[in-house]
């Protein structure tokens, strides 16, 4: 009988937060800067010099834990992880360990075929390491990223299924750019994940070892090496091999995964209390001040849109995959009802002419009065679907739209103007109103046709079929 293979995941995310200053210096916490530009002796480890601590990354970190639902412990402090390695230059990273921010939470998240949820083992606050680079022999370190604050998101071992990884992933990102906490930009590094996998023969049995892939700065390279490790280690299984505990990195270009070390057990590090940093002692007041800072979470968002205005999951879930699309969701909605419409328009046409014009949605001229307005006048049959879809590639451009509709020399139809068009043709085709009275309903589409010539394409089809078939059954 074949064997069956169980596969545990657990995922270490590192999200930098956008705080202006780094976590425990005055340095400006920015990317892109000429390499050791943001460095002063905190942040670089020299001798004699004190953390001061950045109180902006406990309120991120408080926040973001609420939003991961997470409980919170009220005494929480840095612990020291000392190792050597030429990132860090004091040999220690200043962590947190025994008293993480937030523990043992649930993060919901969606995906556009529904809903799921992981477990959330800890939430700690920490600073980055320097950034190092191997080029032609020499190893280059820049310590502008050193002291950058970072949140690290431990979930518990419960992934099984490697699919499940993405729309977690993709979730945890957009939580973090709706709560205003980080980028999240891949690119930038300022969200990267270890992910540890091992595989079990037995469900009920976890496996007594774990492989953790190190430092993976695409979703892409997320899932591939997953992918790889997966089947790597079922291989080595399945020939009675023993797997062990280690650390490995991703090669991307070979798509395989290297060893880098056998992993130390967790007492290496040496965690003790951080005593440069006094403990923080936290009221129940103080944090529940900041829960309504975490409400607005795309989840909530979606769960709304579902459940108050019946919108399909699918296009809730492509809404909120931007936060400024949402937003300007929200402003067009303050002119008009018509949210479904207003969803589809924006996540069809309007999204598609920005992508063509390689304009973002921030730097987008059409007014979302003007989108409401156009909405509106198709919903009145003044303009037609078809018609608008020719004007927005000047619109998103900023052109203004009486201006628009002017040089077009567009008529707008009323839907009484419609009724009086549709009335003569009716008139004009007695032949074609017979036919159609006798049951050939394919006939409306002559019908419509005609509307179009009249109107010169302005008409809209759908409310001048409601229109004809009223008239056509009197
Ligand atoms: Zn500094």
């Amino acid at each position: 009988m074949k064997s069956k293979h169980y596969t545990v995941i657990g995922l270490e995310t590192h999200i930098q937060l956008n705080t202006t200053k780094k976590i425990f210096c005055n340095c400006k916490n920015s990317y892109g800067a000429p390499p050791n530009t943001n460095i002063c002796p905190i942040c670089t480890g020299q001798p004699g010099t004190l953390p001061v601590f950045n109180k902006d990354v406990l309120r991120k970190a408080l926040v973001f834990s609420y939003a991961l639902n997470c409980k919170l412990n009220l005494f929480t402090r840095f612990d020291r992880k000392n190792y050597f390695y030429p990132d860090t230059p004091k040999n220690y990273q200043i962590t947190q360990h025994d008293y993480p921010v937030g523990y043992d939470g649930e993060f919901y998240f969606y995906s556009e075929k529904g809903q799921d949820s992981i477990k959330i083992k800890s939430i700690q606050m920490e600073e980055d390491s320097a950034k190092i680079k191997h080029d032609a022999g020499d190893i280059l370190i820049d310590y502008n990223r050193a002291g950058i604050p970072l949140l690290e998101i431990i979930s518990e071992a419960s992934f099984h299924d490697i699919n499940n990884i993405m729309p977690y992933l993709e979730f945890l990102k957009r939580t973090a750019r709706f709560l205003k906490i980080s980028n999240c930009n891949m690119e930038e590094g300022s969200l990267r994940v270890d992910a540890n996998i091992s595989i079990s023969t037995d469900k009920n049995i976890i496996p007594d070892y774990k492989i953790e892939i190190k430092n993976l700065n695409s979703f892409i390279a997320v899932k591939n090496s997953l992918l790889y490790e997966h089947d790597r280690q079922i291989e080595l299984l399945s020939k009675g091999k023993k797997l062990h505990e280690e650390t490995r990195s991703w090669d991307e270009k070979n798509k395989k995964t290297h060893l880098l070390r056998k992993k130390e057990a967790i007492s290496d590090y040496r965690f003790i209390p951080e005593a440069n940093i006094p403990p923080f002692l936290l009221s129940e007041k103080e944090i529940f001040a900041l829960k309504s800072d975490a409400d607005l979470t795309p989840y909530f968002i979606i769960n709304n849109l579902v459940n108050n205005y019946h919108i399909e999951l699918k296009q809730a879930y492509k809404l909120t995959a931007h936060k400024n699309l949402y937003e300007y969701f929200i402003e067009v909605s303050k002119y008009t009802y018509s949210y479904k419409k207003i969803i589809n328009w924006l996540l069809g046409d309007v999204v598609f002419n920005l992508r063509k014009a390689d304009i973002t949605i921030d730097e987008m001229k059409l007014l979302p009065e003007t989108l409401a307005k156009v909405i509106e006048m198709i919903e009145n049959g003044e303009l037609s679907g078809k018609l608008v879809k020719t004007m927005l590639p000047e619109l998103v451009k900023g052109k203004d739209l009486d201006k628009l509709i002017e040089e077009k020399n567009i008529i707008i139809y009323s839907k009484k103007e419609l009724e009086r068009t549709i009335d003569k043709i009716i008139k004009d085709n007695p032949k074609e109103v017979k036919l159609y009275k006798n049951g050939k309903e394919s006939i409306l589409s002559f019908f419509i046709g005609k509307v179009m010539e009249e109107t010169g394409d302005q008409g809209d089809p759908a409310l001048s079929k409601e229109i004809l078939i009223n008239k056509l059954i009197k």
